[in-house]
């Protein structure tokens, strides 16, 4: 048989538009979801006569046919879809951040479905406003006198910025010129404020005589950024905000600190150092404070701005406020989500962040092992299972440096290579995100959810028993 031969032997788009399948499908998906899928099918089919597949007219058709259902239902998939997370990064930024309590996932549901209060006073008929739904709560929960919420951090930095520097200097620690994200870099959203940045003391040691001596008539701000992805270690030096607050009350400059991890949980006493609770930072005397609503908070993406009612008071009302607002559903989880930090137990045992970062070693490992037992009962021929004690990370830009002890289930294949493995998990349906670690696959069961252990032990049987 010629080549030209096997590639007559596919079967046209329009015979597959005609096949009983292809009508069936027609009637639930929309006509163009189904040619594109019948495309679909035929430009694989024609790679696979290219790599020398030789099929009759009849087995190529009806193989065709087989494969039609599956691509319309690919064609019709959302490409943002739920994952696993056994990377064991609890703030896993490329994977979402925080995911939501149930309380707030109820909350977004309902503001989402209908009508709501969102700027509408119900006891009076008048305009009311939409931060009225969390301005409370925040306050009570941190303490600060005034809040403003925008659409997340980096824009909660933008505004204080552009609404308190612009056209003055604001002086920053060279050691604190971080980039967050790649994308959250301090000089360019300095820049785009149109604040000028004065840089003072080096890399490794600033001290507070040098935020001092910095200043001019055109000083509006001293802003201390906290080093979220990075720790610098040895001969260093930093100026506390309590320092800083002292020369600022002084000389009349209002002192800012980008706080970025933003824990409303008291993490230190729960035994996990590194992220100061947003409470304590505030007591330090910061005129305004910056934080994320999808860190440690463990709510949904949102800048946070706290601070002294003179300071904070002027920026809710800036223009920019109305460019940066928050969406409603972002509102409704945000406040569900605070509303559970007025107890601190139920905080730990609701908020998925708080009960991931604070989860005791036990229970992690007793999940590690049901998802273990379920994978070795499919008794799949050449696959090791062991449960294996490994560190978790707080992750997101939150704790540099911090590990959480933590427990994971190792699985080795003697056919498939491990990177192999984790290739068909994170392609796979549902995808699973899992680690490498010298040449093994690791399944971090702290940032697994209960729901998800039967499902995860099925995507990896499912992945190893695979021959292709
Ligand atoms: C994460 C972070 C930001 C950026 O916050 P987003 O919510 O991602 O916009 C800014 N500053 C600090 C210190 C951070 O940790």
């Amino acid at each position: 048989m010629t080549e030209s031969a096997s590639f007559r032997n596919l079967p046209s788009v329009s015979f597959l538009l005609d096949s009983t399948t292809a009508r069936a499908l027609l009637s639930r998906s929309p006509r163009d979801v189904v040619v594109a899928a019948v495309r679909v099918v035929v430009d694989a089919m024609r790679a696979e006569v290219a790599s020398g597949i030789v099929r009759d007219k009849d087995g190529w058709a009806s193989l065709a046919v087989s494969r039609l259902a599956a691509a319309v239902d690919a064609g019709e998939a959302l490409s943002l879809k739920a994952v696993i997370n056994a990377t064991g990064t609890v703030v896993h930024t490329n994977l979402g951040r925080a995911p939501l309590a149930e309380e707030a996932v109820e909350a977004v549901v309902s503001a989402a479905r209908g009508y709501s209060n969102l700027e509408f006073d119900l006891s009076t008929g008048e305009r009311g406003s939409r931060l009225s739904h969390v301005e409370g709560r925040l306050r009570e929960v941190t303490g600060a006198e005034e809040v403003h919420v925008v659409n997340n951090n980096a824009a909660a930095v933008f505004l204080c910025l552009a609404g308190m520097a612009r056209g003055r200097e604001v002086v920053v620690s060279r050691g604190e010129l971080v980039e967050i994200g790649g994308s959250f870099r301090v000089p360019d959203v300095m820049a785009q404020s149109g604040a000028t940045m004065v840089e003072v003391g080096t890399t490794n040691r600033t001290r507070a005589a040098d935020y001092e001596r910095a200043i001019t008539d055109r000083t509006a701000l001293f802003l201390k950024v906290h080093r979220s992805n990075f720790t610098i270690e040895g001969f260093t030096e930093e100026a506390t905000v309590e320092e800083l607050v002292a020369i600022g009350r002084s000389k009349g400059i209002v002192v800012m600190d980008d706080q970025g991890s933003g824990a409303l949980y008291d993490y230190a006493a729960a035994g996990i150092p590194g992220a100061e609770s947003v409470r304590r930072s505030l007591a330090r005397g910061a005129d305004v404070l910056t934080i994320s609503g999808d860190k440690l908070l463990g709510g949904p993406q949102a800048g946070i701005i706290l601070g002294r009612k003179d300071v904070v008071g002027p920026l809710r009302k800036h223009p920019l406020s109305r460019a940066l607002r928050l969406d409603k559903l972002t509102l409704a989880a945000l406040a569900a989500t605070l509303r559970l930090y007025a107890d601190p137990v139920r905080a730990a045992a609701r908020i998925p962040v708080v009960r991931m970062m604070t989860e005791p070693l036990p229970k992690v490992k007793a999940r590690a092992r049901k998802i273990a037992r379920r994978i070795v009962a499919a008794n799949v021929p050449g696959l090791v299972v062991e449960v294996v004690a490994d560190f978790s990370s707080p992750g997101g830009g939150a704790m540099p440096g911090v590990t959480i002890p933590s427990v994971c289930v190792a699985v080795t294949s003697a056919s498939i290579e491990a990177g192999e493995l984790e290739r068909r998990l994170r392609t796979g349906d549902p995808a699973v995100v899992a680690r490498l670690s010298k040449g093994r696959l690791l399944l971090d069961a702290r940032t697994v959810f209960d729901r998800e252990v039967a499902v995860l032990a099925f995507a990896v049987v499912k992945a190893a028993a695979a021959t292709s």
